[in-house]
């Protein structure tokens, strides 16, 4: 039996929560009937934060202030310039409180502190190169109808976009979000998860401070059903940019039709990496270590199925295993660890599930399996699943936490088989040194993002996005801010009118 993992408790265990109020149209404020939220860290089991509960009343003076913003308020009359200026003071802002909101994020996911740092660091880059589009972004003329026609296609802004976060990346998600929409001159009501709403207030107050109008960014906290749902369903609502499970994302597509909104759907991934015998093992078996523990597999992008060519599978699982031991499992605030807590006991328990129904139909617990004895918060052993065949649950669902489910195969066209036998396509990963079996898996993988003898790196200069039941349309990438605009075409006739209908 291991040593009790020991979890040591930050100042902040002993000082007052921090709280958090709603921000609408530009002010900090309670919610109507005085509710709120509670969040316990899940590293280490005290309440790090309350914030202000918002409900059905909140959602809609959210949305009339963003619509009163987007109708009349300066934000998408401004000159691009003046606005790229506002997102560069902000990301500057963010920069300035990156480790803040990086122990803000550590706290309320359980999330390394190493690793949150540079998701700020990387949401800095973010909100600058989304700086940069608002700039280009431009539409198209026609001068090729005949010498009497103009034609001018416009981008204009959509409008009011509600953008709904999950947990698992609170600050870099409503970053891969948030700074296109008000780059093309959008207004927008975010709200973040109820786990991990704290940095997504920092954020807030970042932007007020960095010069942004009362009213174009509006943050609620609370739950799905009371404003998720409303911030959907909303007829003054234009577009809803949602990242979260497939199973909510599929309900919220099915409320905007209603009102047949524009949606943009981050969700869900069963991504596999393929790792071929002529692969540089060493660097494969790191990266299926980092695919499959990452954020304690708490990833849309996990790379959770490792599909290994039968000929290497015991070698190249013995040095994943040997690999894997040497993964720092803890305490989210220690700058050494690897892998933190998991975001709630009742996901711990599910997680639990996967693992135990696993042992039972066939397959082997390899490595790991184990919920981690802790003086305080809630973890779980970097688990190795073996003998994974494509049709157990642990294969085709997202497990959603650090469970490493091995397939086998002896060809190329059995592990494309493998990687593509799942209703998602978020991502997958290739190793081989063979230009052509990287190409051939590249090309034929049914995903929106392949890595090939890498995995998991992200560039905001890059699109992302899902096939299949992953989502719909792509964030990031020289288009991500045109994602949030309109077409406008206008047509410009010039002298007296030709081609009478009437005569
Ligand atoms: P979730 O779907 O439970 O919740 C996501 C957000 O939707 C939360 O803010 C939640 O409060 C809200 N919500 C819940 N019910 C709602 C409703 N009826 N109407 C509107 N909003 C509602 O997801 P989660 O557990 O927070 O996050 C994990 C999921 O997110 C995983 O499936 C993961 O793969 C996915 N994810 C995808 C990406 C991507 O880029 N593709 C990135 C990160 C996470």
């Amino acid at each position: 039996m291991n040593a009790a993992l020991n979890i040591i408790m930050p100042a902040e265990a002993s000082a007052a929560p921090r709280t958090y109020r709603l921000l609408i149209d530009g002010k900090h404020v309670d919610a109507r009937d005085g509710r709120m939220l509670e969040r316990k860290s899940p590293g280490h089991g005290f309440t790090v934060s309350h914030y202000a509960q918002a409900g059905e009343a909140e959602v809609e003076a959210a949305v009339q202030a963003a619509h009163n913003a987007f109708e009349t308020g300066p934000w998408p009359r401004m000159k691009a310039a003046e606005r790229a200026a506002i997102l560069l003071k902000a990301a500057d802002l963010i920069e300035t409180r990156l480790e803040d909101i990086a122990r803000l994020d550590a706290l309320e996911s359980g999330k390394p502190i190493a690793q949150a740092r540079g998701e700020i660091g990387g949401a800095v880059d973010i909100w600058r190169y989304a700086a940069s589009l608002a700039r280009t972004l431009h539409g198209e003329s026609y001068a090729n109808l005949g010498d009497a026609m103009l034609g001018v296609v416009l981008r204009e802004p959509i409008g009011v976009v509600s953008i709904i976060t999950p947990w698992n990346f609170p600050f870099l998600i409503v970053s891969q979000k948030l700074p296109f929409a008000l780059a093309a001159g959008c207004t927008a009501v975010v709200k973040p998860s109820e786990m991990t709403s704290a940095s997504t207030f920092v954020l807030g107050d970042i932007l007020m401070q960095a010069g942004l109008p009362a009213g174009v960014v509006n943050i609620l906290a609370g739950l799905g059903a009371d404003v998720g749902a409303p911030m959907v369903s909303h007829p003054l609502v234009e577009m809803v940019s949602f990242t979260g499970s497939t199973r909510v994302g599929k309900m919220t597509m099915a409320s905007a039709a209603q009102s047949l909104k524009k949606v943009s759907m981050e969700l869900g991934g069963k991504n596999g990496q393929i790792v071929f015998p002529d692969a540089d093992l060493e660097a494969a078996a790191d990266a299926a270590v980092f695919g499959g523990f990452f954020n304690a597999g708490e990833c849309c992008n996990a790379g959770s199925r490792l599909i290994v060519h039968e000929a290497i599978a015991d070698d190249f699982l013995g040095a994943v295993k040997a690999l894997t031991a040497r993964v720092t499992v803890g305490d989210p605030l220690d700058d050494n660890t690897k892998v933190g807590a998991m975001i709630s006991s009742d996901h711990l328990a599910k997680v639990a599930g996967y693992v135990a129904a696993a042992a039972s139909d066939g397959s082997s617990v390899y490595s790991g399996g184990k919920r981690l004895a802790s003086n305080a918060g809630q973890y779980l052993d970097p688990t190795i699943i073996r003998g994974v065949t494509e049709d157990m649950a642990i294969a085709r669902e997202e497990v959603f936490g650090p469970v490493l489910s091995v397939l086998t195969f002896e060809t190329i066209e059995k592990a494309l088989h493998i990687a593509n036998n799942t209703p998602y396509g978020l991502s997958a990963g290739v190793w081989s040194a063979s230009i052509d079996t990287c190409m051939s898996v590249a090309r034929s993988v049914r995903s929106g993002t392949v890595w090939v003898n890498t995995f998991m790196e992200g560039y905001p200069e890059l699109p992302f996005g899902g096939y299949k039941q992953s989502g719909l349309g792509r964030e990031l990438g020289k288009r991500a801010v045109e994602d949030y605009t309109e077409e406008k075409t206008i047509q410009f006739h010039r002298g007296q009118r030709t081609g009478w209908w009437v005569g």
